[in-house]
């Protein structure tokens, strides 16, 4: 018998999945009427049923080999119909938190899954650095206190107060440390998924637009929940579009979005569409939390507010400044940039790698893999059936 086929049980993974919100697991009593309810489950790749019984066993390597977490899209339609009330739905979702951090190898993705106090914390932390860089005294020649920073109260110049050239190398460092962690995250989760399985170089060849066309679309969520997929999955496409938009004007346009003169140029339209479906789609993510309306947002763990909460933050503060830039209004100007920088830079360099944002990547992966899966059992199948038709014509 071969090592896989044994069963180990990890007893700190049950508990490690209910600090995650899964605390109603031990509820389920396998009846899978779930699976029946869930409209994004198939006969291949079944859940949420088989994940509630490899939890409630503790199979944790059994459940990081399993892409069904990830083929979840979180309507709640499942939860609705549970007679036991174990809220598969949300259970899923903390399996999600779960596996994010088990894929990240700092463990600070467990700390903030676990604490409200370490999530604070490292948030806040990189926020004060952020603030000490363009408030302590220096002679670079920019910030708030700089001799040759914005001497000029009069009237904006934000390029002394923030050189743009120091700003876009900041910029490429940052994206440069998210790229890997998410990469390093992204290998470790791909090594669990394909354990054990052999797949040829072709099938992941084949499958690749597949998990592009998800990754950028995430179209399967409009089949995802009997009355809200099409609206949730419209929401969280415009949500999407402006936050990729507004992360390629950052990251890599910034020389032509930061620019001295107040004038309308292209980067401004882009930047205006961002801000706008930012702040109209967390807003209305906050209120349907608020009023527990969808499925989706019948629970929220804290992990779930925080989100939207800082994308909001980050749109409002980012219409602000562009406010007193044009109204030139100097010390407003300054200020506001600075904490516009102390929401943006923590929200990326903790929450994408380390949180929530991680599922940006992590779903389109495990969707890859599942197809890739797919269709090497369905060539082995083919293969097969050949195999003994030209048995019976001999
Ligand atoms: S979660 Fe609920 S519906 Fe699903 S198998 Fe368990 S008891 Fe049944
Ligand atoms: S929340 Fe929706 S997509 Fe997820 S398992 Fe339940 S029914 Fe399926």
């Amino acid at each position: 018998m071969s090592e896989r086929n044994f069963v180990k049980p990890d007893a700190q993974f049950i508990n490690d999945l209910k600090k995650n919100g899964g605390e109603s697991l031990k509820k389920c009593y396998q009846c899978a009427t779930c699976t029946s309810a869930c409209p994004l489950s198939t006969e291949e790749n079944g859940f949420p049923r088989k994940q509630m019984l490899l939890a409630q066993w503790g199979l944790k390597d059994q459940l990081l080999e399993d892409p069904g977490p990830w083929l979840c899209f979180y309507c709640g339609d499942c939860s609705e119909r549970c007679p036991r009330n174990a809220d598969p739905g949300e259970t899923m979702m903390a399996m999600r938190r779960y596996l994010t951090s088990q894929y990240d190898w700092t463990g600070l993705s467990r700390l903030m899954y676990s604490s409200v106090f370490w999530e604070i914390g490292i948030l806040a932390t990189v926020a004060v650095v952020i603030v000490l860089f363009f408030t302590l005294p220096h002679n670079f020649g920019f910030g708030l206190l700089s001799r040759s920073g914005p001497t000029a109260l009069s009237t904006v110049m934000l390029d002394r107060f923030a050189p743009v050239g120091i700003v876009d190398w900041g910029d490429r460092i940052m994206a440069t440390i998210l790229g890997l962690l998410l990469l390093i995250n992204a290998a470790r989760m791909f090594s669990g998924l394909t354990r054990g399985e052999k797949i040829p170089l072709s099938s992941y060849i084949t499958q690749l637009p597949h998990m592009i066309i998800q990754g950028v679309t995430q179209i399967r969520w409009k089949d995802c929940g009997s009355r809200s997929g099409i609206r949730n999955w419209l929401r969280h496409l415009f949500l999407v579009s402006g936050y990729g938009i507004m992360f390629t004007l950052v990251v890599v346009f910034l020389p032509w979005f930061q620019v001295n003169d107040t004038s309308l140029h292209w980067t401004s339209f882009l930047g205006y569409y961002a801000a706008a479906v930012l702040l109209g789609s967390t807003v209305w993510i906050i209120v349907d939390r608020l009023k527990k309306k969808t499925g989706m947002h019948r629970f929220s763990h804290f992990s779930d507010w925080l989100f939207p909460i800082l994308l909001f933050l980050a749109a409002l503060s980012g219409i602000l400044l562009h406010v007193f830039r044009m109204t030139d209004m100097a010390m407003a100007t300054y200020v506001t940039y600075m904490i516009h920088m102390a929401i943006v830079v923590p929200m990326l360099v903790v929450e994408v790698p380390f949180g929530k944002w991680g599922h940006l990547l992590y779903r389109p992966l495990a969707i890859y893999v599942a197809a890739v899966k797919s269709s090497v059992r369905e060539s082995a199948m083919s293969e097969t059936a050949a195999q003994s038709q030209a048995v019976q014509q001999i």
